[in-house]
């Protein structure tokens, strides 16, 4: 079973809540830039797992996860981590991203008060079939999914980029 993006579940809500690390200047060997921090829950409705995966890809290049970096809520559990998922392909600045999120991002009880909210918006649209993500869901608890197409930029909705309504012309006054 894949563990699923948030934005599958919520996309407003992960458009709005996505951490994103603006680098401007190299860190530790990470290049400068904005690195999004897209969250992945596991949507069995009856796993108790309560982790997240956070994967990281930088806005330039959004199809390519720079580190996958797995967390647990419960802190005094063995395994809480937060450590680099040993299942995905871990890039050349992974280490250096694990220490950033790390320090800077898990650090905050805020944001990871908002993990475990999302974490539970997932359990329940994989519980409701009124939820619209319901069925994805259950395909993909199924194992009958395909990969969901990578994320867009986290920041603000994307703004259309073709077909722009034509302005009615002005009439020129005489
Ligand atoms: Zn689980």
């Amino acid at each position: 079973m894949h563990l699923i993006p948030f934005y599958v579940v919520d996309r407003d809500l992960a458009a709005a809540e996505t951490r994103v690390i603006h680098l401007f200047a190299p860190h530790e060997g990470i290049p400068a830039g904005d690195y999004s921090l897209v969250e992945f829950y596991c949507p069995d409705p009856d796993c108790d797992c309560r982790r997240v995966m956070l994967n990281i890809v930088e806005e330039k290049e959004i199809d390519r996860f720079l580190a996958s970096i797995s967390y647990g809520f419960d802190r005094y559990e063995e395994k809480a981590g937060p450590f680099l998922d040993s299942l995905n392909p871990q890039s050349e600045y992974a280490r250096a991203l694990l220490r950033l999120v790390d320090r800077l991002v898990l650090s905050d009880p805020h944001y990871v008060a908002r993990l475990e909210r999302h974490y539970a918006l997932v359990k329940q649209a994989a519980s409701d079939p009124d939820h619209p993500a319901y069925h994805k869901l259950q395909k993909v608890l199924a194992d009958d999914a395909e990969q969901f197409p990578l994320p867009w930029p986290s920041r603000k909705p994307r703004r259309k980029p073709l077909k722009r309504k034509r302005r009615p012309r002005r009439k020129r006054r005489k």
